[in-house]
């Protein structure tokens, strides 16, 4: 039987940063992944650039970690967003910051990322092997390896749970993770999905599905508590279904008693541009196209394919003389392009989702070391444990720095 000190199932970010640190400590360390490369999660975030981290501080990170952010408090001062990109810039791979704290690759590239940790984990002497890990070895209340699913055991006297969540599968992250600690006892969270895109009432037509509509406001308004929960400037991505992109995306995170109708998103076309400003523009469009028709305006003031639907929304019809338009339907198109209304009716699956929020609960996890209070030398790192962060570099900051504390201690 292969025997190691500690064996790690995932290699995802979590996986790889606790390899390097734990064969950097010393330890005859095997990484196993089932893909027949690793990190492939890793080479699709922020759109192919990858938002590393965050450059903020431990307090930060821990206000943008919604559930159960305390938890990581420990990690994320043994290895805080300032240690991620030292790491990173170290080993020659330059970072750059932009709006709202977000760190990239100078390069944009998410490849140089999983490259820098792909050559540091072999610098460091960590094995890896690409292999499905099928069950974990107990015995009386201690792991004892690692059994691949075509039955081969590994021996092992500390075992590291780097698998992910559930979302985008595809990458890997089947939520293999979380039968291993149910079957060593943990309690599992259910799981949601979150930074997800949402289903909505209202349907956009086929001409609209996929428009990408930039440099847009959203707010999004629990209608139980009538409140705005939520307000965000960027881009939102039309679709048959509803809405995504990436001002939905991080709006779902707060949207935490999700049921059907009880959250609104208001739409604002033209944030820039006060009621008044956009008033005073459709005067002057409406007065210089006055032999034309209402639809005739429309391109000057969206996106062609949104054109459609915006018309059935305003109850004009489109060939309407501009002339013949009455200050109530000026009033009613302006108000339209501030605030275009969506009734969510529910989030979109989870295999949609950034992240998979629930999954190892905490309570029964040490925040010290990441140690599984229930299993001695069982550990765990990364997206597997119930806690999940809103956009903007901070997952792959809670996956590494839960990674450093497990292989460190
Ligand atoms: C489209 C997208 C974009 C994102 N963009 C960002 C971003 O820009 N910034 C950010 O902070 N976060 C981003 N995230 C979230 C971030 O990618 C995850 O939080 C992070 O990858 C979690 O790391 P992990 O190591 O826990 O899991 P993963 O990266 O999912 O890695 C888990 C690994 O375990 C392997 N595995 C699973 N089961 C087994 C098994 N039985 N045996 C062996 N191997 C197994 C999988 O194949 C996989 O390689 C994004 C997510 C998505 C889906």
């Amino acid at each position: 039987m292969k025997k190691k000190n500690t064996v790690i199932i995932g290699g995802g970010a979590a996986g790889l940063m606790a390899a390097i640190f734990s064969a950097r400590n010393g330890r005859d360390t095997l990484l196993i992944e089932k893909n027949n490369r690793v990190g492939r999660k890793l080479y699709i975030t922020g759109k192919g650039r990858c938002n590393v981290t965050n450059n903020c501080d431990v307090k930060t990170v821990i206000a943008n970690t919604p559930t159960n952010g305390k938890f990581l408090y420990s990690a994320l001062n043994a290895f805080s967003p300032a240690d991620t990109m030292s790491f990173f810039e170290e080993r020659g791979c330059p970072l750059k910051t932009e709006r709202g704290g977000r760190v990239f690759p100078v390069s944009d590239r998410a490849g140089d990322i999983v490259d820098t940790l792909f050559s540091e984990v072999k610098r460091s002497g960590a094995e890896i092997m690409t292999s499905e890990a099928g069950s974990l070895i107990t015995d009386e209340g201690r792991v004892k390896g690692v059994c691949l699913s075509d039955g081969t055991e590994i021996s092992a006297e500390k075992v590291i749970v780097a698998t992910g969540g559930k979302s985008y599968p595809l990458t890997g992250s089947t939520g293999d993770g979380y039968r291993f600690a149910r079957e060593a006892g943990h309690t599992i969270i259910p799981l949601r999905p979150s930074l997800v895109p949402v289903e909505t009432e209202e349907h956009f037509g086929y001409d609209a599905d996929g428009l990408l509509l930039k440099n847009i406001a959203i707010k999004v308004i629990d209608t139980k508590k009538n409140k705005c929960i939520y307000t965000d400037f960027g881009e939102a991505e039309l679709r048959r279904y509803g809405l995504s992109g990436a001002v939905v995306r991080s709006a779902s995170a707060h949207m935490k008693d999700m049921e059907s109708g009880r959250y609104r998103i208001e739409i604002d076309l033209k944030p820039a541009l006060s009621e008044e400003k956009i008033d005073a523009r459709l005067v002057r469009e409406l007065t210089a196209s006055k032999g034309g028709r209402y639809i005739d305006i429309l391109p000057a003031l969206m996106p062609k394919a949104l054109i459609e639907d915006f018309i059935k929304l305003s109850g004009i019809p489109a060939d309407k003389r501009c002339s013949e338009i009455t200050r109530q339907q000026r009033k009613d198109i302006g108000q339209l392009l501030k605030c275009m209304t969506r009734t969510v009716t529910g989030f979109r699956p989870l295999e949609e989702a950034i992240i998979t929020s629930g999954g190892v609960c905490v309570k029964e996890i040490s925040p010290a070391d990441m140690q599984s209070k229930l299993m001695k030398g069982l550990y765990f790192a990364g997206e597997v444990i119930d806690v999940d962060c809103y956009t903007g570099g901070f997952n792959l900051q809670a996956a590494f720095s839960t990674a450093y504390l497990a292989a460190n201690s």
